[in-house]
């Protein structure tokens, strides 16, 4: 992979910004179906905030069977890359009499469960409490980031037709009209496509190019959510710095720097965390949140990353003081990049709202779905909105409009920042399912490519839906019989 232009190559079909979840596959699909792809990448690795935000687990949730099952499958090709987890302890299902608690929930490594078992969470019973449906349907996936980046970047390879681009950012857009006509790289690279994805999951190209965002929960009123705030919020998803400890053989409690308090100083308590244990023996550790989205945003990102990191030590002290089994680890790792869970949304053709979520397929009714989730409308503590998961009750889809800007005819957002209501992105921002979006955005570029469609817009999509579905995309529930075989054999 490199980071120096290729001053012969300046021209694709399609050029994809970002290279998180969002972006590897579109480039992916696209460079597999016949496309010339440039995958333009500003951090210095594949896999965005998987790897860099340190959030090596991919939740419970249906349709994560296209790209992301060849992925898993790759990363079982090596030791101790990948593994299945179950739920281990959580503070919600311990006696009231066992103090103190875990300090969280954990996930561990389950030998018994299959890629099949991480395909549902649906039909949980709202109350945390209740614990026999999460232990018998919530598995997910626990990958290690190094491995992940690696065949992410053997999978683009091998296409032979993808360009990767690391350490290198997109700082300009040209457009004509309704057409964008190029990019200007940080590295003052002139680069040109028929087609180009917005994969930066802040939507940084869509919005210099134009389009038009939202940021915070929006009112009441404007897409009649009964979740949404009577008035617009600023108010956002926690944010949260991942850290990682690994065993250790010398017993003790690591100490605080004089200028960092041993109390929680941004909330009431210290927040709870989630445990995840990597295939190779350590926990990651995911804190719910390490600070407030809004106050991320009012701080800016460099200050609000330094003072993350302070509150991160504190955290990691206390859970070692109250719970003595941590003082057999040591913090190891700290993410790169801080976990950003919500930033601003394009409003694109179709907004995705809580209707849709609440809906679900049953009662959804668009022709253009290509792919389904069925996680929570999760706000991770923000108490303005109800707080916590709200369960749903059903998968529901996603439908093509919500990747197709209105001002701008040859670019689609695949990332968390597509047409999506706070609420709706709440549930739908999982990694799995931002692949699937990058997935069905790829594969509609490869068509309009092919059949010489100029506008994403025109793209018929029964042609992408079937296509999809011919990629193994899980589009309809329940699984058909074929597709749980295939995900059954090809494990
Ligand atoms: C703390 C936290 C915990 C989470 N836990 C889970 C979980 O357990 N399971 C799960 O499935 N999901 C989880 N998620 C959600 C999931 O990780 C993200 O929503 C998902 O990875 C977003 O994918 P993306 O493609 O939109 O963006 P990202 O993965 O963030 O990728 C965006 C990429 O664009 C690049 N980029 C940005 N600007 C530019 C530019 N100008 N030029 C070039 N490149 C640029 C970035 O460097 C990055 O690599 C969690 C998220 C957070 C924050």
């Amino acid at each position: 992979m490199s980071g120096q232009p290729n001053p012969e190559k300046t021209s694709y079909d399609l050029i994809v910004v970002g290279a998180g979840s969002g972006g590897f596959g579109a480039a992916l699909a696209a460079a597999r179906q016949g496309c010339r792809v440039l995958l333009v990448e500003k951090s210095g690795s594949l896999g965005g905030n998987a790897v860099r935000g340190g959030v090596n687990v991919w939740e419970p949730g249906v349709g994560g069977t296209g790209i992301p099952f060849e992925l898993y499958k790759r990363l079982k090709g090596r030791e101790n890359a990948v593994a299945i987890y179950s739920f281990g302890r959580h503070v919600a299902w311990e006696s009231p009499e066992i103090q103190p608690h875990f300090p969280g929930g954990e996930l561990v490594v389950d030998p018994e469960k299959s890629y099949l078992d991480t395909l549902r969470r649906f039909g949980a019973p709202p109350d945390f409490g209740e614990e026999h449906f999460r232990r018998k349907y919530w598995h997910g996936v626990l990958f290690e980031p190094d491995p992940y980046a690696a065949e992410m970047e053997s999978m683009l390879r091998e296409t032979g037709r993808c360009t990767v681009r690391t350490g290198t950012a997109f700082s300009e857009v040209h457009r004509d009209g309704r057409l964008i006509t190029g990019l200007t790289l940080d590295n003052g690279e002139q680069v040109t496509a028929h087609y180009y994805v917005d994969a930066t999951a802040h939507i940084v190209f869509a919005r210099a190019a134009g389009e038009a965002s939202s940021l915070g929960r929006e009112s009441r009123s404007l897409y009649g959510e009964t979740g949404a705030p009577p008035e617009p919020s600023p108010q956002l998803n926690g944010a949260s710095l991942i850290f990682r400890v690994s065993g250790s053989k010398k017993l003790g409690v690591e100490p605080l720097p004089d200028d960092i308090p041993s109390h929680c100083w941004w909330q009431r308590e210290f927040p709870a965390a989630v445990f995840a244990q990597s295939p190779a023996g350590d926990y990651t550790i995911n804190p719910l949140p390490t600070m407030a989205g809004l106050e991320v945003e009012e701080r800016g990102y460099p200050a609000a990353y330094r003072e993350c990191l302070r509150r991160t030590q504190a955290l990691w002290h206390h859970i070692q003081v109250t719970y003595p089994e941590f003082q057999n680890f040591r913090k190891v790792w700290v993410a790169p990049a801080l976990g950003v869970r919500e930033g601003p949304r394009m409003v694109g053709r179709y907004v995705l709202t809580e209707h849709d979520l609440d809906a679900g397929l049953s009662y959804q009714n668009h022709n253009d779905l290509i792919a389904i989730s069925d996680h929570a409308k999760d706000t991770h503590g923000d108490s303005e909105a109800g707080g916590g998961a709200k369960e749903l009750n059903e998968p529901y889809g996603i439908p093509y409009r919500c990747l197709l800007p209105r001002n701008t005819d040859n670019l689609l957002v695949a990332c968390r920042g597509a047409s999506f209501s706070s609420i709706a992105a709440s549930s739908c921002r999982l990694s799995r399912t931002m692949m699937q979006l990058g997935q069905a955005a790829g594969t509609a570029a490869a068509i309009a490519s092919s059949e010489k469609i100029s506008s994403l817009v025109d793209v018929p999509p029964e042609s992408l839906r079937q296509s999809l579905i011919e990629q193994r995309v899980e589009l309809s529930w329940p699984r058909s019989p074929e597709l749980n075989e295939c995900l059954r054999n090809g494990e």
